[in-house]
C-alpha cells in the first residue's frame, strides 16, 4: 500500500487578490491595484507542501473546467503532485475573493464552487487511492459527509490526520479517525464549545485544550500555537514543540505547511513529535515569504534552517 506518502482530500480554490486603499462600504465602488490571482484552498496548498518537501503525494479534489481550475491543475504538477484523483467539472472552480488595505486587514467571500460538489460518491470512486496512501489528510472546505466518508476507506495500518478548518462540531466517527488531530486557538475553542451544545467559555489554557479534544476521541492532537510553537498531546501525556525564530512576514497558508509537512513525516516513518518538530520548522520557514502556495519551503531549504 505504499504508492504515495500522503493522499490529501480537500479543496482547491482561486485566490483572487485586489489590494485597496480602503476597503469599500455597503454599496461604495473603489479602485484598487492589479488583480493577482494565486493558487490556494487549504487541500491543494497542503499537497503542493508535500510534494515540494518530496513526498509522493495525490490530492482528491474538484474544480471546475475552467481558467482557475487549470491554473490550479498546474500548480499541483509543477510542485510534483499526482493529479491523478484532481476531478473536474460540476461547477465553477472555487474562488476566494480578497480585498486588502494596506495595514494588513482583508475582506474575503468564498464561493466554494466545484470544492462543494466533492462527494461521498467521489471518494468510494476514487477507493484505489486510499489503498494505496500511508496518510491521509483532510480539512473541512469540501462538505462534512465527504471528509466522513474519507475515513471509511484508509487501508490498513495507514494513518488519518485532520486540520478542521473552517472549524465545527464534529461527528465521533470523524474525531476517533483522527492520529492527529491538529488544530490552532480558533479552532480548538469552536470545536470544544460546540462539542456540549452550549457554547460555553472553554479557557484560555492550551493544555486544557488539548486534554479536552482528546475526550472527544481522537488519538492524539496537535495545538499549534503561531510563534510560540506546537503542544503534541495523547491520552497520558502532553510535550511541547518549539517553534524557531524567524522574522515572519506573512503567516497566510503555515498551518497547511505545517500539517502536510507533519502528515508527511509521519508517512515516512517518525514518531508524532519528531513529526510536529519538522513541521514547526516548515511553519517558521513559510511565514518568512509571501503567499501561501510560492511560500513552501524544499526539504534542502528546510535542512538549511
Ligand atoms: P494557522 O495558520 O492554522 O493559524 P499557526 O499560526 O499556529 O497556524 O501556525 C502553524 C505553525 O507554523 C506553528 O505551529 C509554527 O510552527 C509555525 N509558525 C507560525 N507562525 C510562526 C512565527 N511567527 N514564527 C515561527 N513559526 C511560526
Amino acid at each position: 500500500m505504499d504508492e504515495y506518502d500522503l493522499l490529501v482530500v480537500g479543496s482547491a480554490n482561486a485566490d483572487l487578490v485586489i489590494g485597496v486603499e480602503r476597503r469599500p462600504a455597503a454599496g461604495e465602488t473603489v479602485l484598487g491595484s492589479d488583480l493577482a490571482v494565486h493558487p490556494g484552498g487549504k487541500g491543494a496548498n497542503q499537497a503542493v507542501a508535500a510534494a515540494r518537501l518530496g513526498a509522493r503525494t495525490a490530492l482528491l479534489a474538484r474544480v471546475g473546467d475552467d481558467a482557475h481550475g487549470r491554473l490550479l491543475l498546474d500548480a499541483q504538477r509543477a510542485a510534483g503532485v499526482d493529479p491523478v484523483g484532481v476531478l473536474v467539472g460540476g461547477a465553477p472552480t472555487g474562488v476566494a475573493l480578497i480585498t486588502v488595505d494596506p495595514s494588513g486587514d482583508n475582506s474575503i467571500v468564498v464561493s466554494p464552487g466545484a470544492n462543494g460538489r466533492l462527494t461521498p460518491e467521489d471518494v468510494r470512486a476514487a477507493a484505489g487511492l486510499f489503498q494505496a496512501s500511508r496518510v491521509v489528510s483532510a480539512q473541512l472546505e469540501v462538505p462534512l459527509e465527504t471528509v466522513v466518508e474519507a475515513v471509511r476507506h484508509l487501508a490498513p495500518g495507514s494513518r488519518f490526520v485532520l486540520n478542521p478548518s473552517p472549524p465545527r462540531p464534529l461527528p465521533r466517527e470523524l474525531l476517533e479517525a483522527c492520529d492527529p488531530l491538529i488544530v490552532n486557538e480558533h479552532e480548538a475553542k469552536v470545536i470544544l464549545a460546540g462539542a456540549d451544545g452550549s457554547g460555553a467559555d472553554v479557557g484560555e489554557d492550551p493544555q486544557g485544550w488539548a486534554r479536552a479534544l482528546l475526550a472527544l476521541g481522537p488519538r492524539s492532537v496537535v495545538v499549534t500555537l503561531g510563534a510560540e510553537g506546537a503542544l503534541v498531546a495523547w491520552p497520558e501525556r502532553v510535550v511541547r514543540v518549539p517553534s524557531v525564530t524567524v522574522d515572519a512576514v506573512d503567516t497566510t497558508g503555515a498551518g497547511d505547511a505545517f500539517t502536510a509537512a507533519l502528515a508527511c513525516r509521519l508517512g515516512a516513518g517518525a514518531s508524532l513529535q519528531e513529526a510536529a518538530r519538522y513541521a514547526a520548522r516548515v511553519g517558521a520557514v513559510a511565514v518568512t515569504r509571501h503567499g501561501a502556495q510560492e511560500s513552501y519551503p524544499t526539504a534542502a531549504e528546510v535542512d538549511a534552517l
